[in-house]
């Protein structure tokens, strides 16, 4: 996708402070962080939104997860807690259109979101 800025920063061409990288997904800092831990873990591979994944994407989602487990330690945050959520649709509040996971923490979080 030409013109999506996470597409962008995937292949480098946007910079932003990447955490961990590999083949099939990518993490960096979000760049308006809403916690002390703000980061954004997502598929190189374009996905709109949670509604466009397919069985074969199974893969990339629980690498997804373990890459934000593994963060979550080497940020100090496994033990106090976090929180992985991924803003689908208007209503969910989703501004990009590449699937993201947030992965928040180092402060006490508010539930539910507003
Ligand atoms: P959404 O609202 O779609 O769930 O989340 C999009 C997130 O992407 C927001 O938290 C926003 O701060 C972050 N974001 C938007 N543009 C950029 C960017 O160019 N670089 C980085 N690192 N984060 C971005
Ligand atoms: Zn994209």
């Amino acid at each position: 996708m030409p013109d999506c800025i996470f597409c962008l920063i995937s292949q480098k061409k946007i910079p932003s402070e990447i955490l961990y990288e590999d083949e099939d997904c990518m993490a960096f800092k979000d760049i308006n962080p809403e916690a002390p831990v703000h980061i954004l873990i997502i598929p190189k591979k374009h996905i709109e939104s949670v509604m466009e994944l397919t069985e074969e994407d199974s893969g990339i989602i629980s690498k997804i997860f373990n890459v934000a487990k593994l963060l979550s330690s080497e940020l100090k945050i496994a033990n106090s807690g976090f929180r992985i959520v991924s803003n689908c649709g208007k209503d969910g509040g989703q501004t990009v259109g590449h699937l993201h996971f947030h992965l928040l923490g180092g402060r006490q979080l508010q539930w539910p979101p507003g």
